[in-house]
């Protein structure tokens, strides 16, 4: 059954909350690294479950499913065609490595099975098979040679083992290497077609131990089982038909392989951070974490983090103003009302004037006749406000010069207390007052030339 998310309707649950009782996306839950074999939910930081995976049936369950995977018609050529190519080999254990060549087609299917599990698709189908246009895309090639590379290179040598030293060596030597040939697979799966995803390989072995075991035998069996039946042919049958036998039985157990390293991409995949059809996580986690605790209504967790922010020299208007919200919401008015001046700091900064008013306003309200203190900012506030509360900057500027008689801008202030009473009430006579003081005071040429003009504009 398909569930959303809890704080993004719309968007698949991948996980559920046992603690909190909530279905969360990949977005909800935290990951160190795209690892996600710890995911915790960002809500109470507990570990999350998987939810709506694919298959949670044990690997050895589908046993019979893996091993009768290759008897497909789709897949037939590709067993077909690695023992025509071994077929056709001269019997010199010197050209054996040239038999590999037939198994390309093999190489090719095997990625395309697994990455139908493992990639993002625009299209999510189930229990697809693997299709020759499968293998045009050229993109898989590197991944599909990087996966036979390791097998190739260490089956050889075993192969070599048996021939020149010691059979039992050989089998030995093929048989450990078959053990980390499905965590080499998946690490080219999970972390894409290089070299060096193969150091992640130990993730897989022991994040899923049990499922891991399931696949390593099957590869252990794959080289044991084929090392047996070509040594009792060998006897019986012709050289070319006993390299045919070998190269069927390459293609086939390596085309198995290729099915349990999918069932395993499957039902562990998100575990390392796969998540097939779904976007990838792109946002911070802080800000994900902080989403889903305002989606939970966990106001105070959230003021925790912006109360640490806005101390900070870094604060931007957008953390102001997300702080002072939450302190509104949660009803801390004395906390609010500690950081009037500082926040109004940031708002004059920005040229942000109506919530600047609004502040200033709500302070008034709880102290009747408060005013910021400090001429400069007034005067800087007087200025924003000009057009939106007159009132306002009547109510800033009119006792400056006796609370600031040294205000170096005190003839600026009150020109502009002048303009404001002369052209927002119509009061000339005292905007005539404030004029005849900055003349009194002040000797600038700029100013007497302002006041000069507004005395003309206000004579027409
Ligand atoms: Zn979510
Ligand atoms: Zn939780």
């Amino acid at each position: 059954m398909n569930r959303f998310c809890k704080y993004h309707p719309g968007t698949d649950a991948l996980w559920f909350c046992k603690h909190d009782g909530l279905y969360l996306c990949q977005q909800c839950v935290d990951g160190r690294d795209d690892n996600y074999s710890e995911a915790r939910c960002l809500l109470c930081n507990q570990s999350v479950e998987p939810f709506g995976q694919g298959s949670t049936a044990p690997l050895w369950h589908r046993l019979d499913r893996f091993l009768q995977y290759p008897i497909q018609l789709s897949l037939l050529p590709a067993l077909l065609i690695w023992a025509v190519v071994a077929a056709v080999i001269p019997p010199i254990p010197a050209l054996l490595a040239l038999a590999v060549l037939g198994g390309i087609p093999a190489f090719g299917f095997a990625q395309a099975i697994m990455a139908d599990k493992a990639q993002s698709r625009r299209h999510y189908h189930r229990q697809r098979t693997p299709r020759w246009q499968d293998l045009s895309s050229g993109l898989g090639w590197a991944g599909a040679l990087l996966q036979a590379a390791p097998a190739i290179v260490l089956l050889l040598a075993s192969m070599a083992l048996m021939t020149w030293v010691s059979t039992v060596a050989g089998l030995v030597l093929g048989g450990v290497a078959m053990l980390l040939m499905p965590a080499l697979w998946l690490s080219i799966q999970v972390h894409g077609a290089t070299p060096g995803a193969w150091a992640a390989a130990p993730t897989y072995i022991f994040s899923a131990p049990r499922d891991y075991l399931v696949a390593a035998l099957v590869a252990v069996l794959g080289w044991l089982s084929s090392a047996a039946v070509v040594m009792v042919v060998m006897d019986v049958l012709p050289a070319a038909l006993t390299q045919a036998v070998g190269g069927a039985l390459a293609a086939y157990w390596w085309l198995s392989l290729a099915a349990v390293c999918a069932a395993m991409l499957e039902s562990h995949g998100r575990l390392w951070g796969l998540n097939p059809g779904a976007p990838r996580v792109t946002q911070p986690l802080a800000e994900r974490r902080e989403h889903v605790l305002l989606c939970a209504g966990r106001f105070d967790k959230v003021l925790l983090s912006s109360a640490k922010v806005v101390k900070t020299k870094k604060a931007s208007l957008a953390d102001w103003k997300k702080n002072d919200h939450l302190l509104a919401i949660l009803g801390k008015d004395s906390e609010r009302q500690q950081q009037v001046e500082p926040y109004l700091d940031v708002l004059v900064a920005a040229n942000d004037w109506p919530v600047a008013l609004q502040v200033i306003t709500d302070q008034r309200a709880r102290e009747s006749n408060w005013l910021p203190a400090g001429p400069a900012i007034r005067l800087s506030i007087a200025k924003g406000v000009y057009d939106l509360a007159p009132k306002m900057v009547v109510n800033l500027l009119k006792d400056l010069h006796q609370s600031y008689p040294d205000f170096d801008d005190l003839g600026e202030a009150y020109l502009l207390l002048a303009k404001t009473l002369g052209e927002k009430f119509g009061l000339s006579g005292k905007a005539e007052q404030y004029l005849r003081f900055v003349e009194h005071k002040c000797q600038s040429a700029r100013l007497r030339m302002q006041i000069n003009e507004l005395r003309q504009a206000w004579a027409d």
